[in-house]
């Protein structure tokens, strides 16, 4: 069986936000069904959105996994959960943030899941650490490479 390349992206903007991030891959690599394949740099961000908050650290992971990305979706929101994330109000501010951007060629619309993740192509702040890790990563349903998403922005 071929290996999706499946990409997570995690952002912190309260406490220690290297901690988080770094806390949040070795949780994720912990999990038996997952393997951390590639790891971005840490880039600081500016908040997006209506609300005034800290300044973001964000970053993204390249993994393979045997779950299914209901599962994967399951697993990230356990973590945020460990990690101290209480959701208080859309886009507001987060301990940890876990985002499945792309799930190999996958494209899910479920209640809870959508994948490719919908704002992919308008975030620099996932577009950036996408294409340090993996230039070439293919977006289904535009068939865009990661360069060419940030290109168009
Ligand atoms: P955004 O999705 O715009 O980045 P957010 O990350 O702040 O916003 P959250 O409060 O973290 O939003 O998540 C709300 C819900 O989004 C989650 O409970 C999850 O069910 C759903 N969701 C839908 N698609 C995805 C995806 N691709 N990755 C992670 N969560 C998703
Ligand atoms: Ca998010
Ligand atoms: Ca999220």
């Amino acid at each position: 069986m071929l290996t999706e390349s499946v990409f997570v992206a995690l952002g912190s903007n309260v406490g220690d936000r290297e901690y988080y991030v770094s806390k949040a891959i070795e949780l994720l690599g912990g999990e038996a069904e997952i393997s951390i394949i590639k790891q971005s740099t840490m880039l600081e961000t500016e908040p997006v959105g209506p609300i005034n908050q800290g300044m973001f650290l964000n970053a993204v992971i390249e993994i393979t996994t045997a779950l299914s990305p209901k599962a994967l979706l399951h697993v990230c929101l356990k973590i945020e959960e460990k990690l101290g994330r209480v959701r208080t109000k859309r886009w507001g501010p987060r301990t940890i943030d876990l985002d499945i951007v792309l799930f190999g060629n996958k494209i899910v619309h479920m209640p809870n899941l959508t994948i490719p993740h919908p704002e992919l192509m308008n975030r620099s702040f996932v577009l950036v650490p996408l294409v340090e890790i993996a230039p070439d990563a293919v977006h289904p349903v535009t068939s865009c490479t990661a360069v060419e998403m940030l290109d168009l922005m």
